[in-house]
């Protein structure tokens, strides 16, 4: 687990051996499954730690920088230790919410995932990682986000690599509370989509606070966090039903 130790050292987020171990039973599990199940692209061991593990934990380079930013006396904080709740929509094989509970255990997290052998993974993965605290949730984010269990229910929201932003929004901000954040790691196309997305946004209830370039050791291609902070309640048609966000973007 070398990687993931010194690139997590130098982005400012050492991580313990405890931590490390957690981390490393998840990448062998999830390499083994992958040679029966085809959860991810990432078949290289350092590779995982590098492109899953370091880039879902950058999101807590986002999390403290709002975290910072927040003069408000009524806001809650963002940082590990708070128990605050969390959704990763289109999690896969648990990407970027699995490694952010496995260093922050408070974190009440829930995945969802519309496949289903990603959500069987990710059940076992979570029970043998020993993790309380996280519920699993087969469906899809067009239904799931109209169930008043999940509306409007999250204070942080997660999505990496499922959708271009003006989408990506219809499925993530209506599970935002108010005052809650959504968080889209993304690529280069980050700011392109972010210029894209400004109608999608507003109608949703979102404002775009900024976009976090971050650097991952290891990893030579530009990421970019966007950071959106759910500023108004999403009007009840959203999201649309299953398939319309992606065939006719809110634009
Ligand atoms: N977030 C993970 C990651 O970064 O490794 C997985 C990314 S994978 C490319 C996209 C995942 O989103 C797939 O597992 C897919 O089943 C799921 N997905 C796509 N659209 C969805 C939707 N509308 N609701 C729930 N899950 C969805």
């Amino acid at each position: 687990m070398r990687r993931l130790a010194d690139g997590a050292r130098q982005i400012g987020l050492p991580l313990s051996p405890a931590v490390l171990r957690a981390f490393q039973t998840y990448r062998d599990e999830l390499l083994e499954w992958n040679q029966r199940f085809n959860l991810t692209a990432v078949r290289d061991a350092e590779q995982v730690e590098i492109r899953h593990f370091l880039d879902s934990l950058t999101c807590l380079l986002a999390l403290r920088e709002i975290d910072g930013e927040q003069r408000d006396a009524t806001a809650f904080s963002l940082l590990p230790g708070a128990a605050i709740s969390a959704l990763d929509v289109g999690s896969g094989a648990g990407f970027p919410g699995l490694p952010l509970k496995i260093v922050w255990p408070a974190l009440r997290l829930t995945l969802l995932e519309a496949t289903g052998k990603k959500a069987h993974f990710l059940e076992h993965i979570a029970a043998r990682l020993g993790l309380t605290g996280v519920t699993i949730v087969n469906g899809r984010a067009e239904e799931v986000a109209h169930d008043p269990a999940h509306r409007e229910a999250y204070d942080l929201v997660l999505a990496r690599a499922v959708a271009e932003l003006p989408e990506l929004l219809e499925y993530t901000l209506p599970f935002a509370r108010r005052g809650g954040w959504v968080l889209a790691p993304k690529g280069s196309a980050a700011h392109a989509e972010a210029l894209a997305a400004e109608t999608a946004m507003r109608r949703l209830g979102g404002h775009l606070h900024r976009l976090l370039s971050v650097e991952i050791p290891g990893l030579a291609e530009t990421r970019c966090i966007v950071i959106v902070e759910k500023v108004a309640a999403t009007p009840p048609e959203f999201p649309r039903r299953p398939g319309v966000p992606h065939k006719y973007p809110l634009r």
